[in-house]
Parts: structure tokens; sequence; C-alpha cells
């Protein structure tokens, strides 16, 4: 289905899952908002993961098919990750984990991040402040905050509390930062309305059965 009218969905409370949501099923028919180079400048816009000047930059300097290729380069990373999250969601990550991460490392090796001292914002504690920049240097940069948010999602999501949602077809997955780690659904507004609903009309089967 086309994603080009639908916002794309930031449920997941980290950026790297968020990232695995890029294809889901918000009603009957699967959207992959990265289907295409274009879908995937819109979707990095709408995470907020890349300024949107150097987008801008990055979409005038590529041609269509190189933006295209690297849309079916971030599907490729985004599957993969996702085998890699499946399998282990539930579970603390243990030092064994790190193997399987290389093809992550290799692409990280290929960022180009520098540092650049700002003027700090009121409330911060220095003057200044040293702040990450990258060099959107070209198509294939548009893989680099993404790869950024997979490294954080490994390095700092604790994996315990990575939940697939409940909902019986959802594909959704988000770290459950809730006190009481009680989270089931994506959203109230898709599957936690729905299995309300369901649960609703199983009792007025149950109540007129009797
Ligand atoms: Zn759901």
């Amino acid at each position: 289905m086309d994603y080009h009218p639908i916002p794309a969905i930031f449920v997941a409370d980290a950026p790297g899952l968020d990232f695995l949501n890029s294809v889901a099923t918000p009603v009957d028919e699967p959207v992959d908002w990265i289907s295409d180079g274009e879908g995937l400048l819109d979707w990095l816009a709408q995470a907020g993961m890349a300024p949107p000047d150097a987008l801008a930059d990055i979409r005038a300097r590529s041609t269509p098919e190189e933006l295209d290729e690297i849309a079916a380069q971030a599907r490729a990373l985004r599957e993969w990750f996702r085998a890699y999250v499946k399998s282990r969601k539930g579970h603390a990550l243990s030092a064994d984990d790190l193997r399987d991460l290389e093809p992550l490392n290799q692409l990280l090796a290929r960022d180009a991040q520098h540092g650049e001292i700002v003027a700090s914002e009121s409330g911060e504690g220095g003057v200044f402040s040293l702040r990450a920049r990258r060099r959107w240097q070209s198509a294939e940069s548009l893989l680099m905050p993404i790869a950024e948010a997979l490294g954080k999602l490994v390095c700092e999501e604790d994996f315990t509390h990575v939940k697939a949602c409940e909902g019986p077809k959802c594909t959704l997955l988000f770290a459950d930062h809730t006190r009481g780690h009680a989270r089931r659904w994506c959203s109230m507004a898709i599957c936690g309305n729905r299995a309300k609903v369901a649960a609703h009309r199983a009792r007025l089967k149950e109540s007129k059965g009797a």
C-alpha cells in the first residue's frame, strides 16, 4: 500500500525499534514507509534523525536511483536487525550477542562524525557544550543515523523489556518503559482498543448465551 498519505508510526519509545516499525499494518494492508528513496528521506525527517537541510542537500545531489538503492540497503538492514531483536527480546543481552553485531559495526565504521563546540542552551552546566555532528557526504550517509539508533538500542536498552505488541496481527515492537513493565500494546489507539472491543463482544456473546 502507498505510504505517502499515512504518517509513520512512532510508538516504540526507542528509535531503533521505531525503525523496525517502519513497515507495519496500521489497518488492513501492510505499509512500508521506506519502500523507496523518497520514503526513506520522509521517514528520517519524521523521525527527527536528520536535519532537514541535510536531507534536502542529499536529495538535490543524488539521483532517484541512488536514493532507491540506499532505501533497499536500509530495508535489508531493518530485516536483518529484526531477526536479531526478535530472537533476543525478553532477555538481557549477554557478551555472546556481540558476535552477531559485526554487520552493524561495519556500517558504523563508515560514519563520519565529529565534535563541535557550541554555545550551551540555558539550563545547561557550562557556557559551551560539545555536540556530535555528522558529515552528510552522500546518499549512504542516510544509513548512519539509523545505524547509530540500532547501536544505541543494543547498548542502552534493557532487552528484558523489549516486547512485541500482543495484537494478534500486529507486528509492532516497543520498549516497555512503564513502571510495572505491564505495557501490552503498541498503542491504545491501534491495538488496545481493538482488544477492548473484542473482549466486550466476547462478554456480550457469553451473557446472551447464558
Ligand atoms: Zn499493536
